[in-house]
């Protein structure tokens, strides 16, 4: 079987204003490099999907809050740093809709796993609360639809953006049936995932790493990741893929490598094997050094690759 990359155009239209760091030139050089490794991708669009599966991870109140928040022209602000624009609207409802896609794709068989080359990205996106770039949380509702449309038991997120999911810990802190699991720069923005929140099951485990952590370091911590992993036994495994803890970011301080983003997927997809079937979809979340996006995503994917 192939890896299927989910991706549309629509999220050029997020337009984000001048200077920001979450602009669409990010998703476009993901694409661009991976079409030259067309023939291994079934290529995806996202679905349009009910509106309830946003309801489950977000409130009613606040799904109808920015649905009506889009600008008919210029720019919105959601918090100091989340921007909106009239393309936003369908950009975010796309990247929700990807992962739907992607999840419906790889228990359809169509691919073994799967890459959604999004953005707005979704993880510092509460319940009732939009903040850091991200307005719907993306992979919370993938998780949520995966427990409620296919009935899974077990699912493991694993965040390896270099800033703390905020939102999804929120949103699954109560909940037995998602672990998650983050490793982040600490203390760092948003503030949260120190390692004494753990979730009301033991259901989060965050790896806080200080700033300057290379990829040894990183990689050793990263072992714990995986003995979390092997005692969950997840039926599926979400990926909360940041690449913004490479050494060329300008956001943050971690010292990896785009190679360790092969090492990261490769391990955990080892670990994971006999538990979940290679059942993984992987949706984009930061990474802001447009070189170091493009080496990174395509070492992740290679790592997707040889488990299909
Ligand atoms: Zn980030």
């Amino acid at each position: 079987m192939k890896t299927g990359i989910i991706t549309t155009e629509t999220y050029a239209s997020h337009d984000t204003g001048p200077g920001h760091p979450e602009r669409s030139d990010r998703v476009t050089v993901i694409i661009n490099n991976l079409k030259k490794f067309k023939k291994k991708f079934i290529w995806k669009k996202p679905v349009n999907f009910e509106r309830n599966f946003l309801n489950i991870t977000h409130s009613k109140k606040y799904v109808d809050l920015i649905e009506n928040s889009f600008p008919k022209k210029g720019f919105s602000n959601l918090d100091g740093d989340t921007i909106i624009s009239p393309g936003s609207k369908e950009a975010t409802s796309d990247a929700v809709g990807s992962i739907i896609s992607a999840i419906d794709g790889v228990l359809k068989n169509e691919f073994k796993n799967a890459f959604c080359a999004v953005r707005p990205p979704g993880h510092h996106s509460e319940r009732q609360k939009a903040m850091g770039f991200c307005i719907y949380n993306n992979v919370a509702v993938g998780a949520n639809y995966l427990i409620t449309k296919y009935n899974y038991k077990k699912i493991a997120i694993i965040d390896f953006d270099v800033h703390h999911g905020n939102g999804t810990q929120d949103i699954f802190y109560d909940n037995k049936k998602v672990l998650y699991i983050s490793t982040h720069q600490y203390p760092y923005y948003p503030g949260s995932g120190s390692d004494k929140e753990k979730g009301k099951y033991n259901n989060v485990l965050n790896i806080p790493l200080p700033a300057g952590t290379t990829s040894t370091e990183y990689l050793d911590a990263y072992e714990h990741v995986l003995k979390k992993l092997k005692e969950f036994k997840p039926q599926f495994i979400l990926f909360s893929a940041g690449f913004d803890a490479h050494k060329d970011d300008p956001l943050a301080q971690l010292q990896l490598t785009s190679k360790d983003f092969y090492e990261i997927t490769k391990r955990t997809l080892i670990s994971v094997k006999n538990d979940c079937n290679g059942k993984v979809v992987s949706i984009l979340e930061g990474g802001y050094d447009l070189n170091a996006l493009k080496e990174s995503t395509e070492q992740h994917i290679n790592a997707l690759l040889e488990f299909n």
